[in-house]
């Protein structure tokens, strides 16, 4: 991963005042081969390289913070930005039928974008819907769209063999509004590739039908072709925001920022699966943590900043920079960690913290260990919890009797302290988990 990659630049960044440019540089080279690993597209990777690198030459190097996590601080600012930093909703706030039209190439996923959409207006919404199928092209093209209608109970336009989708459209407008239709989506025929065929037809279907929204749907597989595809639809039709779909594929979402980057319009949401509720509203930090290959920091950061007292951690950072996490001190972790939802849940979006996975992993990652070591600690003195080293077999046999556990148990708590105050020390070093917060925050 980035973190990986970068913890090099990190090293020979350290102790710094000012970035310099060379340093910067060379943390931006590896930032560089993230972005085209995440499938960004050249000429938007180099563009976006170069205003990122501009934005941190001379920043001055936070305290809590190593240089290198501080670039990827930047850089992740400026991927959030450049994706848009509010989720942006659909806007269809006129006097109805509003009109939403979908646009995009064969097999990107118009049709089913269609019906999700149409399903989560009808129900979030409380939208009355009615989706039309234009693709005259694709043979039971419109059949497949009144399936959809059925599976989602949300009307179609009754199918008439032989009509052009210019005619549809305009069926579709009437139908919608003397049924007292809120909202009718358009779907229309995609190709293989653009061509002016296609792009002459979108044009016709936006003048008569007037769409409100006019979204691009794009396969967030489809790579360095992305700009192609998003250049060509953006320059004929105006489009009003983007769809992204297969983001549940291993997709890391490079797409979504040469979308963005080419249309300067909003993607407004993505797709998650074939399943007809599996679209979601865009969550910008998500992606780009997604695009830095960084994991689910950003969501991490957010819960522990829920659960973390500021001067709590304080003290922690303070404690664990001169070596003293002590038992106490793993006891408020773990009830912290229950909080944030359990071992298990902290170790998976913690990708790259390999210590604290160890640790957590001999300690067995179950939330029922979590109250059987509370339990432990409870049963030790003061003295004992501050000076661990103070439990001979003895004592380990009178807190294991006291807490209802086994010394074993207690052997393995006793174990996974010291792995975790090791493995703290070294993150410490690194700008510790408050660090990552106030990158993040
Ligand atoms: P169209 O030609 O643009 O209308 O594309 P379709 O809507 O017919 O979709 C083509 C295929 O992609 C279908 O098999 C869909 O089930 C699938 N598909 C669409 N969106 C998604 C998505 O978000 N995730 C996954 N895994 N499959 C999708
Ligand atoms: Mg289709």
């Amino acid at each position: 991963t980035l973190s990986d990659r970068l913890s090099g630049v990190f090293d020979k960044l350290r102790g710094r005042g000012a970035l310099a440019e060379a340093d910067v540089r060379a943390a931006m080279r590896e930032v560089r081969i993230a972005l085209l690993e995440a499938d960004v597209a050249l000429p938007v990777v180099r563009e976006f390289v170069e205003k990122a690198t501009e934005q941190a030459v001379g920043q001055n190097v936070l305290k809590s913070v190593t240089p290198g996590q501080q670039v990827v601080k930047i850089v992740n600012d400026a991927l959030v930005e450049m994706l848009g930093s509010d989720q942006v909703d659909l806007e269809l706030d006129v006097a109805p039928p509003a009109v939403v039209m979908m646009v995009g190439l064969q097999g990107s996923g118009k049709t089913t974008t269609t019906a999700k959409i149409a399903k989560r207006l009808t129900e979030r919404g409380r939208k009355r819907v009615m989706m039309a199928s234009l693709d005259v092209n694709r043979p039971a093209a419109q059949e497949q769209l009144a399936t959809l209608g059925t599976q989602t109970s949300v009307a179609t336009l009754p199918i008439v063999e032989g009509q052009q989708p210019v005619d549809i459209a305009r069926r579709a407008l009437q139908a919608a509004k003397l049924q007292g239709f809120d909202v009718v989506m358009l779907d229309t025929a995609g190709r293989l590739h653009v061509d002016q065929a296609l792009m002459d037809e979108m044009k016709a279907l936006a003048d008569i039908s007037k769409p409100q929204e006019i979204l691009l749907v794009v396969d967030a597989l489809t790579g360095q072709d992305a700009v192609n595809v998003a250049k060509n639809f953006s320059d004929q039709v105006p489009l009003t925001g983007v769809v992204l779909t297969r983001m549940d594929g291993d997709a890391r979402g490079g797409a979504a920022l040469s979308m963005r980057a080419v249309t300067g319009k909003p993607i407004k949401f993505v797709g998650t699966g074939e399943k007809l509720d599996a679209i979601e509203l865009f969550h910008p930090g998500r992606v780009a943590g997604r695009i830095l290959g960084m994991g689910d920091v950003v969501s991490l950061v957010e819960r522990a900043a829920e659960t973390i007292k500021e001067d709590e951690a304080e003290a922690l950072a303070a404690k664990m920079a001169k070596g003293q996490f002590d038992l106490n001190d793993l006891r408020s972790q773990l009830a912290q960690m229950q909080r944030m939802g359990g071992l298990s849940g902290l170790a998976a979006m913690l990708p790259g913290v390999k210590q604290v996975k160890n640790a957590m992993a001999n300690g067995q990652a179950d939330d029922k260990v979590l109250v059987r070591m509370d339990a432990i600690i409870s049963s030790m003195t003061m003295k004992e919890r501050t000076k661990p080293e103070l439990l001979n077999a003895k004592r380990k046999i009178r807190v294991a009797k006291g807490s209802g556990t086994t010394v074993q148990e207690v052997n393995k708590l006793l174990k996974m302290h010291q792995d975790m105050a090791s493995a703290m020390k070294k993150i410490r070093k690194m700008g510790g988990l408050k660090g990552l917060g106030a990158l993040f925050g």
